[in-house]
């Protein structure tokens, strides 16, 4: 076992009853994609595309875009990439886009797909660029801050449109999955309805924990409430995972709870198979998995469902946690 430990575990890795789990990575910058290649991911499970969009005065082009997409889409194959539409707003602003950026409260504000809704040119080119991409590897699309079911068929209405353009400019593109990120509390409450119109979920655990406890994530005075742990936010978590389960779609949760060991059991117990985050963590993580028995865990999930307190219910994944590692 010694031995076995300093291997890289770039297959893909099952737990001790056989069920098949996925590691994959969170990216950003180009330089991430080398990383992530060494790290044994399977794949890349986030795509934070704000970068591009940051970097410089004005937003990127499509061909700008469609050579960095098309460039993560080959360096996974045949592994996925989700690539995630522009999460502007809140901490992230940009010149370029002049309204709404004196929001007062901009973590409630325009942020997200609603920026995105707002600047249909700009999205329509970020689709375009994903669209054509696809057609190089095995690439899906995911679209965060989503709220209201009207958002995802807005975009759908977009996605449609620049697959009519590039038709008739005779520029080829690929069929990319849809999905959407949970990481609102209304998204896990209507999960049902969303799990109607997407191809996957993904959760995003960051936000919707600032979400849920009202803490804002990027404020230090209310630090000590930004709780992964609370009974609100893992109830929230398993009403999207039974919502995907009972449709037989895809959930993964991207957020940084993804890589937090004492919640694997707990995700892979509601049938969140996938998981993503920061190349670091991708060793540790299936490594973990293979020490698990899903099924035995799944007995064992009753008592945090009564848990009163993050405190509560971290004493609790503890102790599952402890059996098996
Ligand atoms: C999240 O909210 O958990 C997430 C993965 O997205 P970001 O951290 O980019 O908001
Ligand atoms: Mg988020």
């Amino acid at each position: 076992y010694e031995k076995k430990d300093h291997e890289i575990l770039s297959q893909k890795v099952q737990s001790q009853d056989g069920q098949k789990v996925y590691v994959s990575a969170n990216i950003e910058f180009p330089e991430d994609i080398p990383v992530m290649l060494k790290s044994g991911a399977d794949g890349i499970g986030l795509y934070r595309t704000e970068f591009l969009f940051l970097k410089s005065n004005r937003p990127p082009t499509e061909e700008e875009q469609y050579q960095l997409y098309r460039n993560a889409a080959v360096n996974a194959k045949p592994n996925p990439v989700i690539i995630r539409t522009l999460d502007l707003g809140a901490d992230k602003v940009v010149a370029y886009l002049p309204w709404r950026w004196m929001e007062e409260n901009p973590v409630l504000g325009a942020r997200g797909i609603r920026i995105s809704l707002k600047e249909k040119e700009m999205f329509k080119t970020q689709l375009r660029a994903i669209l054509r991409a696809a057609v190089e590897g095995n690439v899906s699309v995911m679209f965060p801050m989503i709220t209201d079911l009207s958002e995802v068929l807005a975009t759908k209405e977009i996605i449609e449109q620049a697959k009519e353009e590039l038709s008739t400019q005779g520029i080829p593109f690929g069929e990319p999955q849809c999905g959407i990120m949970i990481e609102t509390p209304s998204s896990c409450l209507i999960a049902e309805h969303f799990a109607q119109i997407v191809d996957f979920f993904s959760i995003g655990s960051n936000d919707l924990i600032q979400y849920t406890l009202a803490v804002d994530r990027m404020n230090n005075n209310v630090e000590y409430l930004y709780q992964p742990f609370h009974p609100s936010v893992l109830l929230l978590i398993r009403m999207a995972a039974d919502a995907a389960i009972k449709k037989n779609i895809p959930i993964s949760i991207c957020g940084e709870m993804s890589s937090d060991i004492y919640l694997l059991p707990f995700f892979l117990a509601l049938g969140i198979d996938r998981l993503s985050m920061g190349s670091v963590f991708i060793q540790r993580t299936k490594r973990a998995v293979q020490f698990l028995d899903v099924s035995k865990i799944r007995g064992s999930l009753e008592p945090l469902w009564r848990a009163k307190t993050a405190q509560e219910v971290f004493e609790i994944l503890k102790e599952i946690t402890r059996s098996f590692l």
